[in-house]
């Protein structure tokens, strides 16, 4: 017996009929959760194809408990990569600033992963657990006929928007790049090269490449979204006083996506008459805490569960959103943070430097201690 069948032993799921909205992360794992609890699953993606654009993700152990959780454990083992530190690194000098040591962390393992064998993953289990998976298929949550309507569209969700109204999202003053390169012999590190303005984020996902993601801070606007083209040379350009070691990943970028950030509040109202919304539908998260995919996978896991225990879905969706938004504010909030402190400059840098070298080799511990609220969390329990 699966872990998730003694889970959702509330019983209220059984029979029920879900309907998703959304292939991605998100959509999935709730596709994935919700029939494992015994409900009748269709899930609806607009794409002709499951497929995900962007390459790496980090799927973090609190995301892994629940992909585990649901009997995805061997899978997630085949494809995926086990991190062995997060290392934060001066980008001009090309020298470490310190090491988080990963390998104290409790199981599930941190792990890296390339979007389409995560998605593969997901889309594997759904199907072995029964789920009508409609591919080309661009629904609407109100023209659908079902006992709980999930939308999981992402970004520009449709169903936030009839839950809350329209809301418009701001700009951040930073563009990201994103990209792969060959790197067959890269080590399992997270590296977090840190300059003024300015950071890249490199680590290794299947098939012997590293997924390279760079953050520059700039005035001009930028149109949000993944897929817009942009030269290699504006990157490069970007990153121009870079140390030898990150010239030479940036150096064997071809094709580079260039992209705006945005900040979107956190959606007001996240369920009400059987409708409801996960994921970066419900709040998107800047990705400078690797955690839009794993908050997802752990709201998914929730709102499942709270419906299983709960033969009232509007009094479930109530208990769904007051467990999700303060565990989301406080990642959001960090992740903010993040960005701030990546990209310090003069001063500000050498102190925040000096303080992480110096917390390094006194306190190694002590960081991934003040990360347990994040990675420890298990959202199974
Ligand atoms: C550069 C970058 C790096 C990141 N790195 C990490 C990381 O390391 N770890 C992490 O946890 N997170 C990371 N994230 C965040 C993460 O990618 C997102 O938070 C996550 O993918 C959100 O999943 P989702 O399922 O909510 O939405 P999405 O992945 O956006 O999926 C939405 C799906 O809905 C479909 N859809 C939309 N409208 C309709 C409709 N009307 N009908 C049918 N289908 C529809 C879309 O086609 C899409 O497939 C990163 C993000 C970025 C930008």
């Amino acid at each position: 017996m699966i872990n998730s069948e003694k889970i959702f032993s509330g019983g209220s799921n059984r029979g029920r009929r879900i309907c998703v909205i959304g292939g991605g992360i998100g959509g999935l794992t709730a596709a994935l959760a919700f029939a494992r609890s015994g409900a009748e699953v269709e899930l609806h993606e607009q794409a002709p194809a499951l497929t995900e654009v962007g390459a790496g993700l980090q799927i973090t152990p609190n995301g892994a408990r629940a992909l585990e959780a649901l009997g995805l454990g061997s899978a997630l083992d085949a494809v995926g990569i086990v991190a062995h530190a997060v290392e934060p690194m001066d980008a001009v000098t090309g020298r470490p600033v310190t090491q988080f040591d990963l390998s104290g962390l409790e199981q599930p393992p941190y792990r890296f992963f390339h979007r389409a064998d995560l998605i593969e993953v997901l889309a594997e289990g759904c199907r072995q657990a029964g789920v009508n998976l409609r591919l080309g298929s661009k629904v609407n949550a109100t023209d659908m006929d079902a006992d709980l309507v999930v939308g999981a569209e992402g970004i520009h969700s449709q169903t936030r928007v009839a839950l809350n109204g329209t809301q418009e999202p701001f700009f951040t003053g930073q563009v990201a790049w994103r990209a792969v390169v060959d790197a067959p012999d890269a080590d399992p590190v997270a590296r977090i090269w840190m300059a003024p303005g300015r950071h890249v984020v490199t680590y290794p996902v299947s098939g012997g490449r590293l997924n390279v993601v760079a953050v520059q801070e700039r005035q001009q606007w930028a149109a949000e979204g993944w897929a817009h083209r942009d030269e290699a040379g504006n990157l490069r350009q970007a990153f121009r006083g870079a140390s030898g070691r990150l010239k030479g990943i940036l150096g064997q970028v071809e094709e580079v996506h260039l992209w705006g950030l945005f900040r979107h509040p956190v959606a007001e109202n996240w369920g009400r008459n059987g409708v409801c919304i996960l994921g970066d539908a419900a709040h998107p998260t800047l990705p400078f805490l690797a955690q839009g995919a794993n908050l997802a996978i752990e709201d998914a896991f929730v709102l499942t569960r709270c419906c299983d225990q709960s033969s009232d879905i509007t009094a479930a969706l109530r208990n769904y959103e007051e467990l999700r938004k303060p565990r989301v504010n406080r990642a959001i909030d960090a992740a903010n943070a993040n960005a701030r402190n990546y990209h310090l400059s003069g001063i500000a840098r050498t102190v925040a430097h000096t303080g992480l070298k110096v917390m390094g080799k006194i306190m190694p511990n002590a960081f991934m201690g003040r990360m347990d609220w994040l990675y420890g969390y298990d959202v199974t329990k």
